[in-house]
């Protein structure tokens, strides 16, 4: 059996998000980088949100104008509130509207129970889920204003909520994290039921362990990478362009009957892998 090392390359229909308008948060950087790309690939225009680093910013918005889609980057705290209402403002100024969110932008700050400052709780919690509150709420209020346009969608708008395989599994030393994925889930499937008859669909994507910066001790050396092994049963550590191809899904009309669901994309880390041999 041959033994396939990383994600699948080139499966991306080119066509499938014509037209439409897409923000991605936190995507100069691992699954919202490899997401923001592949919303372009699949012919959606994007707007590239970021914090910090407007150089790799602008290397997203060049690579996802090579697919012929216009992209633009744009500097905003997605725990700020008016930097996020001027983010949408002007995402509806330059590209007409929103069709799609995708809430990734997310951060750690790890630290045992007793240790953990205030200022670690409230930074996660901030940014994690007050980040997607605020991100959701805007992009809400443009799809309720602009309805369905059926060439372009079945749906008036899409949600897609970056969580973590942490909103199901307990994770010491992480109590911020986890705590702020925990609230994620109630917040997606909540918005889900409250937007779902304007045909507004909100998911969510919980990714379990993939290469990316905000966990690269996980695997960055043989040992630590040994050790992730063991809690995924497909055996191999995820790369962004799993998340991304889930999240272009996810978007598309192809699954315009899937609302409220969290996608777990984590090579069935979520199915207690331990008792495949105890218990
Ligand atoms: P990453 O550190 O590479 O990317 C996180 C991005 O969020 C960065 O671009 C960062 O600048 C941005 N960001 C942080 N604070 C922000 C703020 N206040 N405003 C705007 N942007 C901000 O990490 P990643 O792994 O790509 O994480 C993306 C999302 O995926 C996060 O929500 C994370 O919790 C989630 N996730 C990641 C994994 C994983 O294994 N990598 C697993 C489960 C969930």
């Amino acid at each position: 059996m041959s033994v396939i090392q990383g994600a699948p390359r080139g499966v991306i229909p080119g066509h499938l998000l014509k037209g439409q308008k897409a923000l991605v948060t936190g995507a100069n950087s691992g699954i919202g980088k490899a997401t923001a790309i592949g919303l372009g690939r699949a012919g959606a225009d994007v707007v590239v949100n970021y914090v910090a680093g407007r150089g790799e910013a602008e290397q997203v918005v060049e690579e996802i104008s090579g697919f012929g889609v216009r992209a633009m980057a744009y500097e905003a705290d997605v725990s700020q509130e008016d930097q996020v209402v001027a983010m949408i403002e002007r995402m509806v100024q330059e590209f007409g509207t929103i069709d799609i969110l995708v809430a990734n932008a997310g951060l750690q700050r790890d630290a045992p129970f007793t240790e953990m400052t205030t200022a670690q709780w409230q930074k996660v919690l901030d940014v994690n889920l007050t980040g997607q509150f605020l991100c959701a709420r805007e992009a809400t209020k443009e799809f309720l204003r602009r309805g369905v346009v059926p060439e372009v969608s079945h749906a008036a708008g899409k949600i897609i909520c970056m969580s973590s395989v942490h909103q199901l599994i307990p994770w010491a030393g992480h109590v911020n994290y986890a705590a702020s994925k925990g609230g994620v889930q109630m917040m997606m499937e909540t918005l889900a039921q409250e937007l779902a008859p304007h045909r507004i669909r909100v998911n969510a994507i919980a990714p379990g362990a993939i290469r990316t910066p905000i966990n690269r001790s996980a695997w960055d050396t043989p040992d630590a990478e040994k050790d992730l092994l063991q809690l995924i049963p497909y055996r191999r550590v995820g790369d962004p362009e799993d998340i991304a191809h889930a999240v272009v899904g996810l978007a598309s009309d192809l699954m315009d009957y899937v609302v409220g669901t969290t996608l777990y994309v984590d090579g069935g880390m979520t199915l207690f892998p331990g008792f495949a041999t105890g218990g």
